[in-house]
């Protein structure tokens, strides 16, 4: 149709950190003052979208929640963004976090190029250096780990017996992202796996944001401190020696709430219009 002539449209693909607005870069935030369309997912701050984005922006909601049933079809998300930058509008896709970790912006590219719209990638800061920093845990500490690995355990078949063994021997720091809900399990497969005893555990729910909390100990006691408990999301794990720091380096006290930060998914699903 003739709209595609006239395109001269653009995306922003964004992250916009893990939770504390502060977090978000300059860039984005300049983006987010022109932006005609801010397209945003559960995990953005609402004080990012109160604050930075400017008044005559439309903002939508597609949230998505990992097992929660609920979310916005990624095909939806795909439309919306080709449908407006085809009017030739400004268009940010806001992400939690980066734009590149456990997201779905592989899609997104996709139909980016199919339909010649060009695009830009911002990146953000990702949950997993978010939550060390609030939680005074240095990934790759000195003496304690030489690398980093980000990981996910959320369905139960992602991860076989070999990867379990190299999982439970290595001294890398091991960063579990939308694992909360199978915790228990991982501990166990760990252990089943003989992980090292000074090998320690972080669980930490709402990490940057007001309502953070951590709680940490050594890996084998993990099932009898915290087994069978249900974290508020967004919850993230990590697993090493470098855990075992939280204790001395953390700058942050626990919240003791279990109050949402980020909107649940079932308000904002409803809110795909504009706000
Ligand atoms: N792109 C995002 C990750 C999206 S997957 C990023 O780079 O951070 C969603 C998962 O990220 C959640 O299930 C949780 O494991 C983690 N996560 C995101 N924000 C978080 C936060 N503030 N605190 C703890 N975990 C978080």
């Amino acid at each position: 149709m003739n709209k595609i002539k006239q395109h001269k449209g653009k995306v922003i693909l964004a992250g916009a950190g893990p939770g504390d607005p502060e977090l978000l870069t300059l860039k984005v935030m300049r983006y987010l003052q022109k932006a005609d369309v801010v397209i945003t997912d559960r995990l953005v701050s609402t004080v990012i979208l109160d604050e930075f984005v400017n008044k005559e922006a439309q903002v939508l909601h597609v949230g998505k929640q990992c097992r929660k049933g609920a979310s916005t079809p990624q095909s939806t998300i795909n439309e919306l963004i080709v449908d407006y930058a085809l009017q030739g509008k400004l268009v940010v896709r806001l992400k939690g976090g980066d734009v590149s970790i456990f997201s779905n912006v592989l899609d997104e590219l996709q139909v980016l190029v199919e339909n010649k719209i060009d695009y830009e990638i911002v990146p953000g800061v990702t949950a997993a250096l978010g939550a060390a920093a609030y939680a005074g845990i240095p990934l790759t500490a000195r003496d304690h780990s030489t690398a980093v690995r980000f990981l996910t355990y959320y369905k139960m078949d992602v991860i076989d017996d070999n990867v379990w063994k190299d999982l439970a021997s290595t001294n890398d720091t091991l960063v579990f992202y939308m694992s909360s809900d199978t915790n228990d399990l991982l501990v166990k497969k760990l252990i089943e796996s003989k992980i090292a005893t000074d090998k320690h555990i972080a669980v930490i729910e709402q990490a940057t944001t007001p309502l953070q909390n951590v709680y940490s100990c050594n890996v084998y006691e993990y099932a009898e401190k915290f087994g069978n408990s249900s974290y508020v999301s967004p919850t993230l794990i990590i697993i090493g020696k470098v855990v075992v720091l939280h204790q001395q380096f953390k700058w942050i006290e626990n919240s003791n709430s279990n109050e949402n930060y980020f909107q649940p998914v079932a308000k904002s699903k409803d809110a795909l219009s504009r706000a």
